[in-house]
């Protein structure tokens, strides 16, 4: 008979990625904060208040073609001859059109009262001679080659929502609107720090000096990055050493003058780990056992601000697990979506990940795993899905190596083949 084997103590089941994700952004009220910016700094704001055109683009009816523009009335067999009666380019005011004539006219330039069509020049022949004209060599439709006065904006209609992340192509339609500047959400202010008494800069030391133990600090440098692309203004702290004061005193410094500090180790539940002691002494925290892999442990809560500190919403605490693996893909799939809703880009939890592609898997994976896994993977040139061999939440190499994450939910094998659903990194942390 074998030995029964003492239970191990009860612990907290496991949170799914999902209900973590909706507890997050229970938390969350958009920052009320707005700024004025110029049109030309705004990529990747997200927009402060509805914007309504006053105008209408383009503003009049105009050619899309170098041609000619006439009446199609007056084109009642092919090779009609029609003289020119006016040259309009673009940027110049057009003279109504006399009839049975037609008016040399270039890309972009208003079309003249009483045309209703435009001949690109391909379809035309000068007239040999001293006859100012061109043979038509085409039947014209009214309205053809011809843009819409309001085609691409209407007067008084809303052409981008509040809320709605600047793109560089809104840019321009922005400024087709004649907008220099813009209100939008400010910026969140966000205090960085990484934990651990292992943690050295690159820089501080050379390679060959570190000490046995040391690794150089590798979070601080991608979640930096990752924080700006969210549209954050970063306050980076550092490195905060394995003691309770120093985390607390870090804490502390930190909450009065942000909307969010951000940590990275610490958060396990080992003695060195000291972030939920001190974030317990000096506000609230909540530690999520997180049912996905990479990225198990990750800490929830908010410090309290100094009596006299502007007021407003607390400052949120958000520890995110060591290993940099779990660090980065926690980013992308819990921190990315909590930054969208407190800049109020984000008003739908169900948006809080992209719209994943199935594709085809050109790898298997015969162990199912309890948790929901994120797999580091990249496109290649089949269409299909390479998995990169290491899938440890360590090797940092995975994600730098890979374009995107596999989604395999808990309990799932893939086969050779298998459609699975891929999120790309262009979108995840973008
Ligand atoms: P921790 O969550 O503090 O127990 O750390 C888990 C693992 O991640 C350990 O192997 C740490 O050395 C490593 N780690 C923690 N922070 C960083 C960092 N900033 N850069 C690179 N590795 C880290
Ligand atoms: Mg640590």
């Amino acid at each position: 008979m074998s030995t029964p084997v003492s239970p191990s103590p009860a612990r907290a089941p496991l949170m799914s990625l999902d209900d973590a994700v909706g507890a997050l952004l229970a938390q969350v009220q958009p920052l009320a904060g707005l700024e004025t910016v110029s049109t030309f700094d705004a990529d990747q704001r997200v927009l402060g208040q509805d914007l309504v055109s006053a105008l209408q683009v383009p503003p009049q009816d105009n050619s899309s073609m170098d041609g000619y523009a006439l009446r199609a009335a007056d084109v009642t067999a092919l090779g009609t001859v029609l003289p020119v009666s006016q040259r309009i380019a673009a940027g110049h005011a057009a003279e109504p059109l006399r009839p049975g004539t037609c008016a040399r006219i270039f890309t972009g330039a208003p079309m003249p009262a009483g045309a209703d069509a435009v001949v690109m020049q391909e379809d035309t022949q000068t007239v040999s001679g001293n006859i100012h004209g061109v043979h038509i060599n085409t039947l014209p439709e009214p309205g053809q080659w011809v843009r819409r006065a309001g085609e691409d904006v209407r007067r008084g209609a809303v052409v981008l929502a509040r809320g709605q992340r600047l793109s560089p192509a809104a840019l321009g339609l922005v400024a087709s609107l004649g907008l220099a500047q813009l209100a939008v959400v400010a910026r969140p202010r966000v205090a960085l720090f990484s934990t651990g008494d292992e943690l050295v800069m690159p820089g501080e030391v050379a390679p060959q000096d570190m000490p046995v133990g040391a690794i150089y600090n590798s979070n601080r440098f991608f979640l930096r990055a990752l924080l700006k692309r969210m549209g954050c203004e970063v306050s980076d702290l550092g490195i905060v050493p394995d003691r309770r004061e120093a985390t607390v005193a870090a804490l502390k410094s930190a909450a009065d003058h942000h909307d969010l500090i951000l940590t990275s180790g610490g958060v396990s539940v080992g003695e060195e780990d000291h972030i939920k002691p001190a974030v317990q002494q000096l506000g609230s925290l909540n530690l999520w056992q997180i049912a996905m892999k990479p990225g198990k442990p990750f800490a929830y809560g908010t410090v309290n601000r100094a009596a006299g500190a502007p007021v407003g919403q607390p400052c949120h605490f958000i520890g995110l697990p060591g290993n940099p693996v779990s660090s980065f893909v926690t980013f992308a799939l819990l921190v990315r979506p909590f930054l969208l809703r407190l800049q109020g880009a984000l008003p739908d939890a169900s948006a809080a990940l992209p719209q994943p592609v199935l594709l085809p898997a050109h790898f298997s994976i015969t162990q199912a795993d309890k948790r929901r896994e994120f797999l580091r993977v990249r496109r290649n040139a089949q269409g299909g899905l390479d998995l990169f061999p290491n899938q440890s939440s360590g090797v940092l190499t995975s994600v730098a190596w890979g374009d995107g994450l596999v989604d395999k939910p808990a309990g799932h094998t893939i086969a050779q083949g298998d459609l699975v659903p891929y999120f790309s990194f262009a979108e995840l942390i973008a």
